[in-house]
């Protein structure tokens, strides 16, 4: 009876948090969104090799048409629960890019941090460019980075991973 109840009590506590995790998430692709279609206007067909089109519905319909790999895919949010893994060094991460018909998006504990809104909407858009252009780090940051400027004339900071990635040698610019 008592293990019942701690059951209970369990699934009780663990119903908010996954409520919370969702609400997080729902408003960080919401901010993404908001900040892409004011950036738009000003963008082309591509930008820095990603097909602006896809990326749109990628973000916004979870669905999109994909010219890497030729067939039409479907975006799936997974959130994971423990920080192995790739969870251990990121706070999301794209994977199975390659012909399946899903992108899955994981989305790490770290993502959930209190406060970091405008970090968990940065990393949605970072890592819509992996969904939608692949595993390259320097464009999805030049992306983003581009992205954020158009719409609000300032970037999240990436110096650090920049660097990391060797991208000062890459074909990809932060905005000036
Ligand atoms: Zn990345």
């Amino acid at each position: 009876m008592i293990r019942l109840l701690c059951a209970l009590f369990l699934a009780m506590l663990a119903l908010p948090v996954q409520a919370q995790q969702n609400a997080l998430l729902d408003k960080a692709i919401a901010a993404a969104t908001r900040t892409f279609e004011r950036a738009l206007p000003q963008m082309g067909a591509s930008t820095m090799g990603v097909d602006n089109a896809a990326y749109a519905d990628a973000l916004k319909a979870r669905r999109f048409h994909s010219a890497r790999t030729g067939n039409v895919r479907d975006v799936i949010f997974v959130i994971e629960d423990s920080e192995k893994g790739s969870c251990a060094k990121f706070a999301a991460y794209v994977a199975g890019v390659s012909n399946s018909e899903a992108a899955h998006l994981f989305i790490c504990p770290q993502f959930f941090t209190p406060g970091a809104d405008l970090l968990r909407e940065t990393t949605i858009l970072h890592e819509m460019v992996h969904v939608v252009a692949g595993t390259d780090e320097c464009q999805a940051m030049a992306y983003t980075a581009q992205i954020q400027m158009l719409a609000t004339g300032s970037y999240v900071p990436v110096a650090k991973y920049w660097k990391e990635n060797g991208c000062a040698g890459s074909r990809y610019r932060l905005p000036d």
